[in-house]
């Protein structure tokens, strides 16, 4: 195992609902016993670099136990360079998380629709989300990014959006395309035009400034045969202390636990997935991950065609659970989810050969 990513989802509580949210609320928060344990098992394991996620439903509900985690990890002193990473919706930040968060030198995203916030996200909440959002950018030890997500009703702010973030001076925007819901042809369309806008936007952003603001048009976006990370350089701890290869797959199947899927991607408790190892009588590891394994993009399929056999495979990037949430049984990918992601890499595309032809060597990050 040499893990550069394990997340502690530390409450299944969310205050926001969400109407494109896939999860499936409860009460459970993770238990500080448990999360020391995976800590003490699981650190010879980290990669020399390696990310301590926090995960929920909405994790800042769980404040303290992210404060204990951090305080236990650093009191360890360990060699390896720890970075500790969170996705939230905003809403509970103050002052006092926002220090802590700079102290601790946090990479942040947060959950924000930006000019679409309300009509799919909590009612009310663009302006607190904002002001919070101002707080953090005052914080200089902050790694801070946003994440939008966009459905057919509101691909139509896609640029818009994105432009209002940058301007007010976000470093790194990234936004998702909802595949829950199917996107009909008039949709896709408007998704190409907006598309096409974003790239003429960001052309002229690089020219002026050297930087790629929107993190999915930069070069370092994946390309390549993607394979999940899942259960092989990631794994996560659930609150009911069972553990998976990547906290996507607990919000999947935690609602799914007499499918065969269930028994196939979880390692099990916590406890005897330690004492196993420990007696080095572990098969539940090398069987597991194995299965894992064969999430990649070159063994999947669309209802038309393998994806080994596209010519955008090289630039596609599928994440099996995200595609499962969508109506697809994990390695298979709807057509619309397919057709969403031609469209972005034909731009992505589009806006690497217009900065090479003006002889420019675009650059990997924001500044
Ligand atoms: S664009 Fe569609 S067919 Fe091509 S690799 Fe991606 S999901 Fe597969
Ligand atoms: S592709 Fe999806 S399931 Fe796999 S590691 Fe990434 S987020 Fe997790």
């Amino acid at each position: 195992m040499n893990l550069t990513d394990f997340t502690f989802i530390v409450t299944e509580k969310c205050n926001f609902e969400c109407a494109y949210c896939y999860q499936k609320k409860g009460e459970k928060d993770i238990d500080i016993s448990n999360i020391k344990k995976a800590v003490d098992f699981f650190s010879p394991f980290f990669a020399e670099k390696c990310h301590i996620s926090f995960y929920g439903g909405e994790p800042l509900l769980a404040f303290e136990l992210i404060r204990e985690t951090v305080n236990y990890i650093n009191e360890k002193k360990s060699e390896k360079e720890i970075k500790y990473s969170l996705t939230t919706n905003g809403s509970l930040l103050d002052e006092k998380i926002i220090r802590f968060f700079n102290r601790h030198k946090f990479s942040i995203r947060l959950s924000f629709d930006g000019l679409a916030q309300e009509i799919f996200r909590q009612k009310s909440s663009f302006n607190q989300i904002l002001s919070n959002l101002k707080r953090i950018l005052k914080h200089p030890g902050i790694d801070f990014d946003t994440n939008s997500v966009f459905t057919p009703e509101t691909i139509r702010y896609l640029t818009k959006s994105t432009r209002y973030l940058v301007e007010l001076g976000v470093p790194n925007v990234k936004f998702s395309l909802s595949t829950l819901t199917l996107w009909d042809q008039q949709s896709l369309d408007l998704l190409r035009d907006e598309l096409e806008s974003m790239r003429n936007f960001l052309v002229t952003f690089y020219k002026k400034n050297g930087s790629i603001p929107v993190i999915n048009f930069r070069k370092s976006y994946p390309r390549g045969i993607f394979a999940c990370y899942a259960g092989k350089t990631r794994m996560a701890l659930a609150p009911d202390g069972n553990l998976w290869g990547c906290f996507l797959f607990w919000d999947y199947y935690k609602t799914r636990e007499e499918t065969g899927g269930y028994r196939k991607y979880c390692f099990g408790r916590l406890d005897s997935f330690i004492k196993n190892l420990i007696k080095n009588r572990n098969s539940v590891y090398p069987l597991i991950s194995s299965n894992y394994a064969k999430l990649r993009i070159d063994h999947f399929c669309t209802p038309d065609t393998f994806c080994m056999l596209c010519d955008e495979m090289e630039d596609c990037m599928v994440c099996p659970v995200d595609a499962a949430f969508s109506g697809a049984i994990m390695g298979n990918v709807p057509a619309h989810h397919c057709e969403i992601n031609k469209i972005e890499s034909r731009e992505r595309r589009l806006f690497r050969e217009e900065l090479e032809n003006k002889g420019k060597s675009y650059s990997n990050t924001a500044s």
